[in-house]
């Protein structure tokens, strides 16, 4: 595998990508989990993210895709193959026909603060959600009755055969925490918003308000991947294992947060492994308890 990696870091710099051998995909995960990625290959260039996919695809090497990271839970043992990160560059989202348009690798923040500064409404929900464009149009990323889906015009993704195709509302099969994406293994590469006009001072309001929120009732201050656990129909799953008792309980250096039972939090050192011990007692004990059984939201590398 060591020469292989060297030829294909070799030809992903030759593309114009960012290439570093073994790493350490803690670096690259709000969690502050994960052991290395053979090759962590980063552009912000959806073209060359292109290239890299094909790259991949006529090698046979196993390809993850990801943006920030922060719903990522990565194995200790690291992962094989390449990581492609896109990342936001210096680029900014553009208004064109109306949409606003932009990179996938561009982080949701500044989408949001763009469409702010525009007048532009319709994504409040999204600021804090620490992604970037493209992982939250994979997720469907949502918060506060609001989700991507209910804004995204349209996406562009290379498809795993190579090609670049453009997917409108219609066939973007968005639901809670799912798109078509999830089904094709599409890698996302820019997407458009329709957002209505309206006061940024109202939006910026808003958006402070949702940020404010966050800041009170998640543990912002640890490294996490967000809500662990989907939101099971007609509960909550942070409620449910709150009911239980499990607040505080640990496994290592993981912990269910003292101050939002639906976060798992790294309180130094958590490995992948004892995030996972931890989340299996929480869903056997909800189980036992309350009869639901919780599903990860988080997604599980390796
Ligand atoms: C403190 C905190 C709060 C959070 N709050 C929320 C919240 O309110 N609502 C919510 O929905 N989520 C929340 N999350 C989870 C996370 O931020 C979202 O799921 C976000 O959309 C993930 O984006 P990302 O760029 O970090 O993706 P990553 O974590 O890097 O990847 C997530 C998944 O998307 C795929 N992916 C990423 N980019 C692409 C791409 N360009 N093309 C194809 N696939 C891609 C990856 O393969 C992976 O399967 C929170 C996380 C944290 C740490």
């Amino acid at each position: 595998m060591h020469n292989l990696n060297k030829e294909i870091s070799e030809k992903c710099r030759l593309i114009g990508c960012d290439v570093r051998e073994n790493a350490p995909m803690a670096e690259y995960t709000t969690f502050h989990i994960g052991g290395p990625a053979e090759l962590l290959v980063t552009t912000d260039d959806p073209v060359r993210a292109q290239k890299v996919r094909k790259l991949c695809e006529a090698e046979d090497i196993p390809l993850l895709v990801m943006g920030n990271g922060s719903n990522l839970l990565v194995c200790d043992e690291g992962v094989k193959g390449v990581v492609l990160r896109l990342d936001g560059g210096f680029a900014l989202p553009e208004i064109r026909d109306g949409l606003v348009v932009c990179k996938a690798g561009i982080p949701l923040k500044t989408l949001c603060r763009f469409a702010r500064d525009n007048g532009l409404s319709g994504l409040e929900f999204a600021y804090g959600i620490p992604g970037t464009v493209g992982g939250a149009v994979y997720m469907n990323a949502g918060a506060y009755d609001g989700q991507i889906s209910g804004v995204l015009e349209w996406a562009e993704a290379v498809t795993p055969n190579g090609e670049i195709c453009r997917f409108e509302s219609d066939g973007l099969r968005m639901v809670y925490r799912h798109s078509v994406f999830m089904e094709i293994g599409g890698l996302v590469i820019s997407a458009a918003f329709r957002l209505r006009p309206d006061d940024p001072e109202e939006i910026g309001r808003r958006m402070d308000e949702f940020m404010r929120s966050r800041r009170e009732k998640q543990p912002l201050e640890y490294p996490s991947a967000g809500s662990f656990f989907r939101r099971p129909e007609g509960h909550f799953a942070g409620a449910l294992i709150e009911k239980s008792g499990l607040k505080g309980c640990r496994v290592g250096e993981a912990q269910v947060s003292e101050k939002h039972a639906g976060f798992i939090i790294n309180l130094g050192g958590a490995t992948c492994s004892d995030v996972r011990r931890l989340a299996e007692m929480v869903r056997e004990r909800v189980y036992k308890d309350h009869g639901v059984l919780l599903q990860p939201e988080v997604c599980y590398i390796g």
